[in-house]
């Protein structure tokens, strides 16, 4: 089974293992493409686009024909799921939790730059497969999957639930843990009083080639690096960071977002909107990087209003935008030198600021007795996957 590690794969890639392993397959045999690279869309992917769009949509090609063209292993079905909405955190506070329509449609767009001159699938001897999936809607996600998978899997309906519900778990499981890890780390960050940075983007910013890897540059000169996504959730620092806000009756919950947000519909652009919230009242995170892809219309209208929430606690926001697959080193390095200037010589003054608009004594400095060495985020060279457990290329 190839998946192609793309788009919405990357924050629900967890679902897809959970759910192909409970139906019996290996993990040897669920095979990931490889992080998206200008080599790849070169090898497997050049002459196959079907739309001018966004850049992350574009890879695509890249990815699929590295599964149908490039494997180091055979595969037998591609799977690419069209998902339609997420299980995300902010359900219940905002009014939807839908995929950005591109998301939803590229798997039939770059399906079709396989078919235009023969069917390369049938050539190469590989079923393909985009099940529509509602991920926000568990039995909904039952029936998508038996009415989809059930004839290139031999899947019967009882089994096809048992593998859905597994898929669930897992997908909790990874997002717990990581959540954790990302609690231990502002907990170092308030026990030592040290900055860190947060990372608004969207989950497929975490592949090296369409990120390019640059909060990496921050991580490599000691700052810690959160990703949004992952922010923590638990009660007790909810209620530090929004409670009094609750309570003057400014919103119905630590995860509404309807103070800057009203037209919540979209799950990723919602987490950005609520993690700038977060990242603007947290004291430890004193700066905030914005990265953004390249023709990205989804993220048009949230650029002002993120800047001005992060910003008005006096935090640090810089923007990567129009992210393609040029990765200027040269000025990269400049950007993030300058990052790293203001964050050396502001981040005191901004935690000290920011700890007197929250009650005093609040669960991260609580929490920790001893000091603890800086938990592991990813390291210069090494994606957000590799601690995600993502695998890698084909084959691996
Ligand atoms: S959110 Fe933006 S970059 Fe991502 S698929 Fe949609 S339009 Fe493209």
């Amino acid at each position: 089974m190839g998946i192609p590690k793309v788009l919405n794969i990357w924050n629900t890639h967890q679902f897809w293992v959970g759910f192909l392993r409970e139906l019996g397959l290996q993990p040897q045999n669920i095979v990931f493409s490889s992080d998206t690279s200008e080599d790849q869309g070169r090898t497997f992917g050049k002459g196959r686009g079907t739309v001018d769009c966004c850049y992350p949509v574009k890879c695509m090609s890249g990815h699929y024909g590295e599964l149908l063209f490039g494997q180091k292993k055979k595969i037998d079905v591609l799977l690419s799921p069209m998902i339609h909405c997420m299980p995300s955190f902010l359900k219940g506070h905002v009014v939807d939790t839908m995929t950005c329509t591109r998301v939803m449609a590229s798997p039939e767009s770059i399906k079709a730059g396989f078919l235009k001159e023969r069917d390369l699938f049938a050539e190469n001897g590989v079923m393909y497969t985009s099940p529509f999936v509602s991920l926000s809607q568990p039995k909904l996600v039952v029936e998508q999957l038996y009415e989809s998978l059930h004839e290139a899997l031999d899947l019967d309906m009882a089994e096809t639930e048992r593998a859905v519900k597994a898929g669930y778990r897992a997908l909790e499981q990874i997002e717990g843990k990581l959540r954790a890890h990302s609690r231990e780390i502002l907990q170092w960050c308030a026990q030592q009083n040290k900055p860190c940075v947060l990372v608004l983007a969207r989950p497929y910013h975490m592949d090296t080639g369409i990120g390019h890897e640059i909060e990496a540059e921050l991580q490599a000169a000691g700052f810690p690096v959160l990703w949004g996504q992952y922010f923590p959730l638990d009660e007790d620092l909810l209620e530090w960071l929004f409670g009094q806000e609750v309570r003057a009756g400014r919103i119905d919950h630590p995860l509404d977002i309807s103070d800057v947000w009203v037209s919540s519909y979209s799950s990723n652009t919602n987490e950005i909107l609520w993690c700038a919230k977060a990242a603007a009242r947290c004291p430890w995170i004193t700066c905030v990087l914005r990265l953004s892809s390249y023709e990205c219309g989804m993220d048009q209208p949230t650029y002002t209003p993120t800047q001005k929430i992060v910003e008005a606690t006096g935090t640090l926001f810089f923007k990567f935008g129009d992210l393609d697959a040029t990765k200027p080193a040269g000025g990269i390095r400049i950007r993030t030198e300058t990052i790293l200037h203001y964050m050396s010589k502001y981040s005191e003054e901004i935690i000290a600021r920011k700890r007197t608009y929250l009650p005093p004594d609040g669960p991260l400095t609580l929490a920790v007795q001893s000091p603890a060495p800086p938990p592991r985020a990813p390291a210069q060279g090494e994606s957000m996957a590799s601690v995600q457990g993502v695998s890698g290329g084909p084959g691996a």
